[in-house]
């Protein structure tokens, strides 16, 4: 075909190609081995007719080649078929399915103190042992809410098996959960880990602890701030102070117009609780006579500024040193998240050991620094054990945590607040700083770059929430006047003083050397892949972002449970 052949369309089947050439439009039969030509105004009439032709053909071809489907073959289905043994649900269960590590991990359990919260007599109650099973594989397999897990009793094999068939309903399971597990939940997880130390799984010779903040059941919106309360209460103090006043300016005048009785004052000085208003209130209503106008002032005492009073006392006791409290769930506290959200949270610290959970507790308070001991203690007092050695991130190093490290020989590898900075150039090159300042010990001086002496001036105590006293030596230099470096040197007008805790500087010196030491950087490193890991498995994988009961005790039940639960898909892992 010449270049100018425009192929209109073919077939290969029909073997008819149409082309255009030399203003003609050409039919080739190719079978034939004819060309038929058309001339351009004739194709209107025959193009229609050459065209269906070689659709009908395409039509025909198309029909062929469908082939009729086959019958369907379905395998035998009789839903009332009869067996000739019981079924065994032992035989539905795979041999490595973590439902049997589960049975077989709380089997390893001392739940006798379990066993000790029920009382004898009575109609028969479902074995703690199954309750127990069924509760730590719920929450292994994610399953929180009671009636969801009790659906699950219904329909899942699994469950099935684990119960031994039982169906306890939602109620038994909730109650069992919030009200028997609350008191005994600490020791079972103990006897978990003494499990777990027992078939080698944990060492017990590093403890790596951290902390994270978990969501509380509670309204977001349902704040009560300590701030708020405090000055809330003044101003009804204020208030009823200012009223009682007006009552007995009211009765000075009226005794001195008819008698000399006379009302027990409050005092400008005296703190005014709801007890002594309440007092004050009976003494009144004897004196006063109910018709006349300062019955009115009382009135409002009784019934507006009192009830008052009594809200933000029971306020101030609810807080309890915390600065904010939900009211839906009066435990929890409310924290700034990761992602900046305040919420009302709380702030779970743990300890592990090869990705096992050891040791957890529940905290209503941000600071983990000041929550270390209490945390570690609770440890102790459950297990009777200590790790070899302990490792924390920089909130974990205090002066109280490192005395009390030291007071159980434990090894020091908490870092302290200023752990990095003190390895940045900038730290290194301020010559200003007090850690470049040189010691003699002889005279208990410092000498300043300027070789100006400083010398003990004053001692300054702290006590810690905890209780714990740091005793902070000043030191103050003898004359900084004319020095030409004391722009850099110091802020205030007066000499340059510094702060000195030789028994923290002493602490801190043992933290940087365990730490810098070739088993510290090991155990530094293993840190981040040791304790952080557990959080994220609980908050991502097993999606737990949110406590779903209402209560310190309550939570920390929900707490122990995924703790086992995280212990149990630990032991599965290392066994297959
Ligand atoms: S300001 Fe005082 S302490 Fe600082 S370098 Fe000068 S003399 Fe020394």
């Amino acid at each position: 075909m010449s270049k100018k052949t425009t192929i209109v369309r073919g077939c290969l089947k029909s073997n008819k190609i149409i082309y255009k050439k030399n203003g003609m439009i050409v039919v080739y039969i190719k079978r034939k081995k004819t060309k038929i030509r058309y001339k351009m105004s004739e194709i209107e009439k025959k193009s229609e007719t050459l065209f269906n032709e070689i659709s009908e053909t395409h039509t025909k071809i198309r029909k062929r080649k469908k082939k009729r489907p086959s019958a369907p073959v379905f395998k035998p289905y009789t839903q009332q078929q009869m067996l000739m043994l019981p079924p065994s649900l032992e035989e539905l269960i795979p041999q490595e399915h973590m439902v049997r590590v589960v049975n077989k991990t709380i089997d390893g359990l001392n739940i006798e103190p379990l066993v000790a919260t029920y009382k004898g007599g009575g109609s028969s109650s479902y074995n703690p042992l199954m309750l127990l099973k069924v509760l730590v594989y719920a929450y292994l397999t994610k399953n929180y809410p009671s009636r969801k897990i009790a659906k699950a009793l219904r329909e899942d094999v699994n469950y099935m098996w684990l119960s031994g068939m039982q169906k306890p309903d939602f109620r038994t399971i909730n109650i069992f959960r919030s009200s028997r597990l609350k008191v005994v939940i600490d020791q079972v997880f103990g006897s978990m880990v003494e499990f777990c130390i027992a078939n080698r799984y944990i060492k017990l010779e590093n403890y790596f602890v951290d902390g994270t903040k978990i969501e509380a059941n509670a309204s977001k919106t349902s704040y009560v701030w300590s701030k708020n309360t405090q000055r809330y209460k003044e101003t009804t103090q204020k208030k009823i102070k200012e009223l009682l006043e007006h009552i007995e300016e009211v009765n000075r005048k009226e005794n001195e117009e008819y008698g000399n009785r006379d009302l027990e004052e409050l005092g400008k000085e005296t703190t005014i609780t709801s007890q002594k208003i309440k007092e004050q209130i009976e003494k009144l209503n004897t004196i006063i006579n109910p018709k006349k106008a300062e019955n009115r002032a009382l009135k409002e005492i009784e019934t507006k500024q009192l009830p008052k009073l009594e809200r933000y006392e029971e306020q101030e006791r609810l807080l309890d040193g915390r600065k904010s409290y939900s009211k839906t769930d009066i435990d929890a506290t409310f924290f700034r998240m990761k992602n900046e959200q305040l919420l009302p949270a709380y702030n779970v610290i743990i300890g592990t050991e090869n990705q096992f959970i050891v040791n957890y507790t529940i905290h209503q308070k941000a600071s983990e620094s000041d929550q270390f001991i209490r945390h570690f203690t609770k440890f102790i007092q459950t297990t009777g054990l200590t790790p070899k050695n302990v490792i924390g991130d920089a909130a974990y190093g205090s002066q109280e945590n490192y005395a009390f490290l030291e007071t159980y020989g434990l090894g020091n590898y908490l870092k302290y607040n200023t752990y990095h900075k003190e390895k940045t150039k900038k730290h290194k090159s301020d010559s200003y700083h007090k850690d470049h300042f040189k010691y003699e010990e002889t005279t208990d001086q410092y000498t300043c770059p300027e070789g100006r002496r400083l010398v003990f001036n004053r001692t300054e105590e702290r006590i810690t929430d905890n209780g714990y006293q740091q005793v902070n030596r000043i030191y103050e230099c003898l004359d900084c006047q004319g020095c030409p470096v004391s722009s850099l040197c110091k802020k205030g007008l007066g000499n340059r003083t510094i702060s000195m805790n030789p028994q923290l500087e002493r602490y801190r010196a043992q933290a940087r050397a365990n730490l810098a030491s070739g088993y510290g950087i090991t155990l530094r490193k293993m840190r981040g892949i040791d304790v952080e890991p557990v959080f994220g498995d609980i908050k991502m994988n097993q999606d737990y972002k949110r406590f779903r009961l209402r209560g310190k005790e309550k939570v920390n039940v929900e707490f122990g449970l995924l703790s086992m639960a995280h212990n149990i898909k630990k032991i599965a892992l290392t066994v297959h």
